[in-house]
């Protein structure tokens, strides 16, 4: 088969060979490469220990003690990894030792999926080595183990999100021996780092329709291991147009925000919506009692907090993702003041907006959407570009003047009083946004500083 492989990734092939040592481009850029998918990265396997390949390739990096070694060629950084098999697992999820080998056939055998156990050389213009059948599962599109899926999974947990986050983004499907072996070695799950899960689950995320990954998790029995509060969202019963539990409705749900992203949506800020459109809910089936869900939104903050702290999300996205949790809920009426509109900004705050409301257009759709409700939707979002236009202040950092303003102007230290006086000024900027002018707010200062409490 001739693959397209860039000249830096053959160079680094051709001199290791050219120096007397065995060399295969292999794993998942080969699967990409067959697929007419440019990879990620490209790493290349060899029979030469991690010194021998660091004198073949002076510019390169000794990255860590599983036989790695980075080299730079061209624009490229290529992983030049010595082959290896993996030793004894105790604990599910990391090789003890590694072991290296000079088999190539050993080195492929201790990766995860067919697709992924493929190597690719320059011998006769190019040869695929593909001992378990890689070209033929892809071409039938399945995940399928390397050997025995449940001893894979033993050794390491890892590959069973693997397998869901391949047939997911891929639209694959997982072959039934692998499957059922999934379902037997589920709990193993309960090992993984948080950092392992968090990688896995965003990819999951960032596909074109979330739900199908989310689902077969579930399905498999992985989701009731690694987040339970959602698994259990699958018994409390929802009345929705779109979906009979609460689960159903959270992957509608996921699926309306990722179909829909707002034009001009930062990475950061698609993450952000994707997890808050799948956990908005969670708070549903500790609040199911009432039968109205009452405060669910805020039950749902701390639980996502708890579930998003365990995967080792950094902070910034564990806030946002909280935030919008938090305020999924607010209601909006047609006979709102421009200062409750205002009011409501300030709550939300400007920059968050919105991603909230594209958090609740997507819950619409994934409630079945009656019309009115979206209507109610856009003229609040109208009636917030309208407030936008004309106000100046959203914050109290908005103000014109500042503390050191009021101090000079008043003659006053700082502390307590320069604060309730800055606060103050900010509410009746928002009843009245026309004050937010440096006379008008100084004269306002006076006053309020005249009227203070002893
Ligand atoms: P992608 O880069 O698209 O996530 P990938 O298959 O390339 O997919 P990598 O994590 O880059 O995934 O790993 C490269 C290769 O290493 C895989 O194709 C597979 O052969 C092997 N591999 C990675 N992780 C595991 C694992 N947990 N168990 C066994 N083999 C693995
Ligand atoms: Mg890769």
């Amino acid at each position: 088969m001739d693959l397209h492989i860039p000249a830096d990734v053959s160079a680094v092939v051709d001199k290791l060979r050219s120096t007397g040592h065995r060399a295969y481009v292999v794993g998942g850029c080969v699967r990409d490469a067959i697929r007419g998918v440019d990879p990620a990265d490209w790493d290349v396997a060899t029979d030469a220990m991690p010194e021998e390949i660091q004198k073949v390739f002076r510019r390169s990096l000794y990255t860590n003690r599983f036989g790695t070694v980075v080299v730079r060629m061209g624009h490229r950084e290529i992983e030049v990894t010595t082959y290896r098999v993996e030793a004894a697992y105790s604990d599910h999820r990391r090789p003890d030792a590694v072991a290296f080998t000079n088999s190539l056939h050993e080195d492929l055998s201790r990766r995860d999926f067919t697709m992924n156990a493929m190597a690719w050389s320059p011998d006769h213009g190019g040869t695929i080595v593909d001992p378990f059948g890689g070209q033929r599962d892809l071409e039938a599109r399945i995940v399928r183990a390397v050997g025995d899926p449940d001893e894979r999974f033993t050794e390491d947990a890892l590959r069973m999100l693997r397998a869901v986050r391949f047939a997911a983004v891929l639209g694959f499907t997982i072959e039934p021996n692998t499957a059922a072996a999934i379902e037997r070695n589920a709990k193993l799950a309960e090992t993984l780092s948080g950092e392992r899960i968090q990688q896995e689950i965003v990819r999951i995320l960032r596909g074109p329709v979330p739900s199908v990954g989310f689902r077969m998790l579930s399905n498999l029995g992985l989701l009731a291991v690694i987040a339970p509060e959602l698994e259990q969202c699958r018994e409390t019963p929802q009345d929705k147009v779109a979906a009979e539990n609460v689960f159903e409705h959270s992957l509608a749900t996921i699926d309306a925000a990722a179909a829909e992203m707002p034009v001009g949506t930062s990475p950061e800020e698609d993450l952000v919506l994707r997890l808050a459109a799948l956990f908005h809910d969670l708070g549903k089936p500790d609040t199911y009692d009432d039968g109205h869900f009452h405060q669910h939104e805020f039950v749902g903050e701390a639980k996502v907090r708890q579930i998003l702290r365990r995967w080792k999300f950094d902070k910034a996205t564990v806030e946002a993702v909280a935030h919008l949790v938090r305020h999924h809920m607010f209601w909006y009426q047609p006979d709102w003041t421009s200062s409750a509109v205002r009011r409501f900004i300030r709550k939300v705050g400007l920059e968050r907006i919105p991603v909230l409301f594209a958090l609740r257009k997507a819950d619409n759709v994934g409630s079945g959407a009656r019309a009115p409700r979206m209507y109610a939707l856009n003229e609040l979002w109208l009636r917030v570009q309208e407030e936008i236009q004309r106000a100046t202040a959203f914050s109290q950092g908005d103000l014109v003047v500042d503390g050191n303003d009021v101090m000079r102007e008043l003659g006053i230290g700082s502390g307590p009083e320069v604060g309730r006086i800055l606060h103050e000024l900010f509410e009746r900027v928002l009843d009245e946004p026309e004050l937010n002018t440096p006379e008008r707010l100084l004269s306002l200062a006076k006053e309020i500083h005249a009227q203070r409490p002893d």
